[in-house]
C-alpha cells in the first residue's frame, strides 16, 4: 500500500521519476515543467499550471494524485503557533506545527504516523507506529504549511525541523529523499543549513545519515546523564547503549558550518539536578555542539512533572560554562502543539479543558 501511494503521487517524485512517468511520448522538457510546477511554484492543483497541455494534465490527474495533504483541523495557539492535523491519502492523519517568531519561522513536521520508540515522557509514543511517511508526504507538509501561511520555502527566514511525530532515522530513505527535494535549487530551494532532523539515537542510522551527500543537520535527544537513567527514560538505550550513541556522535562527520545539537528534556526530580548537568558536560566533552534544554511539556498519561524555572536555570548555568546552551521556549502548549505533545486525536483540546 505504501509502495503504491509512493508510486502514484506526483509530490515526492524526483525529476528522473517524472521523466519515466511521462514516458518517451512527451517532449523531454515536460518533466522539467512538471517538476517546476510541483516544487518551484508549489501548486495546490494542476489546473494552476499553464505550461502543461490540458490533455496531459487530465491524463496525469486520472492516474496520479497530486499527493498534498488535506486539512482535517487547525488549532491556533494564543502565542501564534498553529497546529495542523493533516489527512493523508489513506485517511490517516499526522501533525505539523507552524511557529512564527521575530525574524524566523519554523515548521515542525512528522516523519512517521505514530512512533515505535517508546520514550516514557512522550505522548506520541502512546500511539505506537502506524506507518512510515513517504517522501512526498514529508515534503507535502512543508509545501502545505508554507502555502497556508503565505511563506516561500526558499525564504531564508524559514526553518524546517523533523521533530514532529515519529523517529526520522527509522524512515531514513524517505527522509533523505525528502531532504533532496527540499534542498534542490531548481525546485523548493531550501538550504540544508535550515533543515534539522532529530533522533532518539538510532546509532547505525546515524552512521548512514553521515554518509549521505545531501543531508539535514543532526540533533540528538539525550535526555539522560547516565546509561542507567537513559534506559528507564528511553528504552531504545537497551538496544543502542548511551556509550555507543556518544561514540557515534564523536565519529559523526560534521560539515564546516555545522554543530551537533543535543536536546535534553528536563524531568522534575529525575534528570534535572546540578549533578546531572555536570555529567552532561562530561559526556559531551570536546564535542562541537550546542545543547537545547526542554522543560517537560506535560500530557495525560505522562508520569513526569515539569521542573521549576529556577531548576532549569541552574542546569543551564552549569552546561553553559562548557557549551552554548538554550532553553527551548514552549510553543503552543495550550493547543497541545509543544514537543512531545503530538498525538493526532482531534479531541486533545477537550482533554485539556
Ligand atoms: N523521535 C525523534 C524526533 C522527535 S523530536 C527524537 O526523539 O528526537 C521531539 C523532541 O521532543 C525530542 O527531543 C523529544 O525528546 C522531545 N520530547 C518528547 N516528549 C516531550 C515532552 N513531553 N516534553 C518536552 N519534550 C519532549
Amino acid at each position: 500500500m505504501v509502495q503504491r501511494l509512493e508510486e502514484l503521487t506526483l509530490v515526492g517524485m524526483e525529476l528522473p521519476e517524472l521523466e519515466k512517468l511521462l514516458g518517451p511520448e512527451q517532449p523531454s522538457y515536460r518533466a522539467r515543467q512538471l517538476y517546476d510546477a510541483l516544487y518551484g511554484k508549489q501548486v495546490a492543483n494542476l489546473s494552476e499550471v499553464s505550461t502543461l497541455p490540458k490533455t496531459l494534465k487530465h491524463q496525469l490527474l486520472t492516474n496520479n494524485a497530486l499527493g498534498l495533504p488535506a486539512l482535517e483541523r487547525r488549532f491556533d495557539s494564543i502565542d501564534g503557533t498553529r497546529r495542523y492535523l493533516l489527512r493523508l491519502a489513506d485517511n490517516r492523519t499526522v501533525e505539523a506545527v507552524f511557529m512564527p517568531e521575530e525574524g524566523r519561522d519554523t515548521i515542525c513536521i512528522s516523519s512517521q504516523v505514530g512512533c515505535p520508540v517508546d520514550c516514557k515522557f512522550c505522548l506520541t509514543a502512546l500511539m505506537g507506529l502506524e506507518r512510515n511517511l513517504t517522501a512526498g508526504e514529508i515534503v507535502g507538509q512543508v509545501i502545505y504549511v508554507a502555502r497556508e501561511n503565505a511563506l516561500r520555502a526558499a525564504d531564508a527566514r524559514l526553518n524546517v525541523v523533523m521533530m514532529g511525530m515519529g523517529e526520522p532515522l527509522l524512515n531514513l530513505q524517505n527522509v533523505l529523499k525528502a531532504t533532496r527535494l527540499l534542498t534542490d535549487k531548481s525546485g523548493i530551494g531550501m538550504s540544508p543549513k535550515r533543515i534539522t532532523v532529530s533522533t532518539a539515537g538510532i546509532v547505525p542510522k546515524m552512521e548512514e545519515l553521515g554518509r549521505a551527500e545531501i543531508r539535514p543537520k543532526l540533533a540528538v535527544s539525550l535526555t539522560a546523564s547516565t546509561e542507567e537513567q537513559r534506559r528507564h527514560l528511553m528504552p531504545i538505550t537497551r538496544k543502542y547503549h548511551l556509550s555507543d550513541l556518544m561514540a557515534a556522535c564523536r565519529a559523526y562527520p560534521l560539515r564546516a558550518w555545522e554543530k551537533l545539537t543535543f536536546e535534553y528534556v528536563l524531568l522534575k526530580g529525575v534528570n534535572d539536578t546540578d549533578q546531572d548537568a555536570r555529567r552532561v558536560v562530561r559526556l559531551l566533552a570536546n564535542l562541537n555542539c550546542k545543547v537545547n534544554l526542554i522543560a517537560l511539556n506535560p500530557g495525560p498519561g505522562i508520569p513526569f512533572e515539569t521542573p521549576d524555572p529556577e531548576r532549569v536555570a541552574s542546569f543551564q548555568t552549569i552546561v553553559r560554562k562548557a557549551f552554548p546552551c538554550f532553553v527551548r521556549k514552549p510553543r503552543g502548549r495550550d493547543i497541545f502543539a509543544a514537543c512531545g505533545q503530538l498525538k493526532r486525536v482531534a479531541s486533545d483540546l477537550v482533554e485539556l479543558t
